[in-house]
């Protein structure tokens, strides 16, 4: 029982090592990826259920690999929440983001909203609005079109200060939208002090609607959305059936793979080209 009791711990060892391991490959990685940059943005369009055009996009970071391929955020964030490099990722996210939508508008073809995700530890950057100025100085791209996608736990951390820069934001005309709603310790009390513009429900939701249980929820959401005079996107909307469902429950936005995959810069030019032709 001692030797059995001795390799676990060994094994437990292991595993241990090889996690460390794999973070600070990880971390190198993505230290290499910033100097180089090697990070590029991705965009996913908004629908309007009712008039079927383009509203905004969401800019979803990738890890172009030296051989082109895409790394997905959801294999770096984590650590990069970890170490702290998120907040430089996201630098990189929202310059390419507003100068490509800069670019889209110039061209005509857009006159939306770009929505960024930011991290809890960008979020709380006490120079956060500060940066944002700066970068919307730089890309010249007006503050209204600007969108910051924040989570439940990045809110939640602390409120009070939450609301103050939520406010701070507002007040320069930039949109906020909480998401992945319902996913995460959310207070219906706070959410109404929250200068929110929009919901979204996150995909798990979208999942459960093929049950009567599921589409309540979503219907229940939509609700609390609209009583808060909130828009509601929904997101992860990948089938024609969800897609009617929803417009029955009233949602007003569509995101998910039934519309598009998240697209390159070029790709989406193109769809937003496709979508300007009668
Ligand atoms: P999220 O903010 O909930 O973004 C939506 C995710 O759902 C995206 O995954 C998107 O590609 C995926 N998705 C959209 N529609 C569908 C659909 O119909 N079906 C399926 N199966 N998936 C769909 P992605 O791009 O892999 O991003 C994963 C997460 O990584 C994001 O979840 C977000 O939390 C985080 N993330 C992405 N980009 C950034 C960023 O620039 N900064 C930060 N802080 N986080 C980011
Ligand atoms: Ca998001
Ligand atoms: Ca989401
Ligand atoms: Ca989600």
């Amino acid at each position: 029982a001692k030797s059995a009791g001795a390799n676990r711990y060994l094994f437990f060892n292991d595993t241990m090592n090889k996690q460390a391991v794999k973070r600070l490959q990880v971390e190198n990685l993505i230290r290499h990826g910033l100097k180089e940059d090697l990070f590029a943005v991705f965009y996913q369009p908004k629908m309007d259920l009712l008039s079927g055009k383009v509203v905004g996009m969401e800019a979803l970071v990738r890890f172009i690999t030296p051989k082109g391929g895409l790394v997905s955020p959801a294999s770096f964030i984590p650590v990069a929440e970890e170490t702290g490099q998120i907040v430089d990722i996201g630098t990189v996210v929202l310059r390419k983001a507003c100068s490509d939508v800069r670019r889209w508008i110039d061209q005509g073809l857009f006159h939306g909203r770009v929505a960024v995700n930011l991290s809890a530890k960008q979020f709380m950057l006490p120079f956060l609005c500060d940066q944002i100025d700066d970068i919307l100085q730089q890309t010249q791209l007006a503050s209204y079109h600007l969108e910051l996608e924040i989570t439940e736990g990045t809110v939640m951390e602390s409120p009070k200060l939450a609301i103050d820069t939520m406010k701070k934001l507002r007040a320069r005309g930039i949109h906020l939208a909480m998401d992945d709603f319902g996913t995460g310790y959310s207070s219906l009390a706070y959410l109404k002090q929250f200068p929110l513009n929009t919901l979204k429900i996150d995909k798990a939701f979208i999942d459960d609607m093929n049950s009567a249980r599921g589409r309540n929820m979503v219907d229940t959401i939509v609700t609390i959305a609209h009583n808060l005079s909130l828009s509601v996107v929904a997101e992860g909307v990948e089938t024609l059936e969800q897609l009617e469902q929803l417009r029955k429950l009233r949602c007003e936005i569509i995101q998910g793979f039934y519309y598009s995959k998240p697209l390159s810069a070029d790709d989406f030019a193109a769809f937003l080209h496709e979508q300007k032709k009668p």
